[in-house]
């Protein structure tokens, strides 16, 4: 089946930072999970490039906006292989193709009736390029957002007839109660339509940076409008004289931080309605990760930068830490130190040890082979249908979740270690079955765990694969082996930190 997962398109007034880092690291967990299912995988990602944010950052720098978006966007590209994202696409929205399209499909929303003129008055953000209803306000009339004082604007504009599609918005949302997970974000969503739904601004006669509209060029698209499309549109032009439409539309999942629910969850499912098109199939909204605490680590200061993190620990230890520490979905603190701490007690120890101590018993014990060896009742209860449990979660984009299942079998593996103490059984051979019963229920179980932590730690779940033998990546055909094949010693997956 086809899985089509994106991340939203970031935008180019700035670099790119650890919470673009974080979206683009979830989408990538569940695409890298899907393609283990066997499922025909498409992943998206790229760059939001026009509208007044980047107008104005590029003249505040002599620019032209164009510059600041090759600029920044080539930077967003190249995090891309930092992060190990395994995107099968990058879109650029300032790409004619997808402005060729973007075209189209308005033109078709005007057709279709959706579209009137009307006189606009709001407060307008020019950080977030939005204007705000009144019950959006902050104090003394600030963006919430941004918290910086708003003016009131007035101005001729096209709105899109968001009002008209009321109904249709809670016939889906009823009718689809996973249309956005978790659940705290689609009671937003829904709350928001129920307070009855306006109609919204489609363009700005004043801004320069933007697309023309197709039925009045003096008028250019508001921002959100053309970087929705971009989901659809890369489609068309993503394989060189191919339109993968038919095969990945309607999107899977989209992926995004929760400041931007309302133009995902309310507007977009609209706006591909009065286009013709179907609404994707669902999204997933996570939380902020706050800096609040400040513990400062020795060796990354107090800041979590998410290259210098890479650089250090490389980009599995980032992943499993974000995805560890901060529930998926919800807000959640972060820290230098709590990254420090993690890395020790899971990743180097719970998990980095584990391995190492399991190949190196079979070394030497047994040469490097693997025993043939029985199933441990008591071991494979704990293992027993951990796979269907680990991919429902991710199903519904329990990131945190899935990432425990796989932790609860690491640390059954250590303790299955210490209750059966190979060591000893190792030191006369008086019962030589029960070492490679041990020692083969012990590459079995760190095999299967293995594989199922791949979407989280990419490059260290390839180097303990290898090791062990396992060619496969699927989770279909994980079943189990029978032993007999030779290991390899690892050195250390998770050095420890000096
Ligand atoms: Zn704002």
């Amino acid at each position: 089946m086809a899985y089509y997962v994106t991340t939203p398109i970031y935008y180019v007034n700035a670099e790119p930072h650890l919470g673009h880092a974080y979206s683009t690291m979830a989408a990538d967990v569940l695409a890298r999970h899907m393609r283990q299912r066997g499922e025909d995988v498409f992943f998206l990602t790229g760059t939001d490039e026009h509208g007044e944010p980047v107008a104005n950052a590029a003249e505040r720098e002599g620019i032209s906006p164009q510059e600041l978006a090759d600029r920044n966007a080539a930077k967003f590209e190249a995090l891309m292989p930092i992060i190990d994202a395994t995107n099968d696409f990058f879109i650029r929205t300032s790409d004619p193709r997808h402005a060729e399209q973007v075209a189209t499909i308005m033109q078709r929303v005007y057709d279709n009736g959706w579209v009137s003129k009307g006189t606009y008055e709001g407060w307008y953000c020019p950080r977030c390029a939005d204007f705000k209803t009144e019950r959006e306000l902050g104090p003394g009339n600030t963006c919430p957002i941004h918290e910086i004082p708003l003016e009131k604007e007035r101005e001729e504009n096209w709105f899109f007839r968001l009002s008209a599609f009321q109904e249709r918005l809670e016939e889906l949302y009823e009718g689809q109660p996973d249309f956005v997970v978790p659940d705290f974000r689609r009671n937003e969503a829904v709350s928001f339509i129920e307070q009855g739904l306006e109609d919204v601004s489609l363009s700005r006669p004043k801004l320069k940076w933007g697309m023309p509209l197709p039925w009045d060029p003096e008028q250019r698209m508001y921002v959100w409008f053309d970087a929705l499309l971009n989901y659809y549109t890369a489609l068309g032009f993503a394989r060189e004289g191919e339109d993968l439409s038919e095969r990945y539309w309607p999107a899977s999942l989209h992926v995004m931080a929760k400041d931007i629910l309302k133009f995902h969850a309310v507007i977009w499912p609209a706006l591909c309605w009065a286009a013709g098109l179907e609404p994707p199939r669902r999204m997933a909204i996570h939380g902020f990760l706050l800096m609040g605490e400040k513990k400062m680590s020795k060796s990354l200061g107090n800041v979590l930068d998410p290259f210098a993190v890479i650089e250090r620990f490389g980009a599995d230890a980032l992943r499993f830490y974000l995805f560890r520490e901060v529930s998926f979905g919800g807000d959640g603190s972060i820290s230098t130190a709590g990254f420090e701490a993690r890395y020790e007690t899971e990743l180097a120890n719970d998990y980095g040890n584990l391995a190492s101590r399991v190949l190196a018993m079979v070394e030497r014990y047994r040469d490097g082979t693997v025993p043939l060896g029985a199933v441990d009742a008591t071991l494979s209860e704990d293992f027993e249908g951990v796979v269907e449990r680990f991919s429902e979660l991710l199903d519904r984009a329990e990131l945190t979740q899935a990432l425990e299942v796989a932790w609860v079998l690491v640390r059954r593996l250590n303790r299955f270690v210490e209750e059966t103490r190979p060591w000893e059984l190792a030191k006369d051979e008086a019962d030589p079955a029960r070492l490679d019963e041990v020692l083969y229920n012990l590459v079995e179980g760190l095999r299967v765990t293995t594989l199922l932590l791949v979407p989280y730690l990419p490059a260290t779940s390839e180097t303990l694969l290898a090791a062990l033998r396992e060619e496969g990546r699927g989770l279909a055909e994980l079943g189990s082996r029978p032993g007999g094949q030779k290991v390899e010693r690892v050195s250390p997956l998770f050095p420890k930190i000096d």
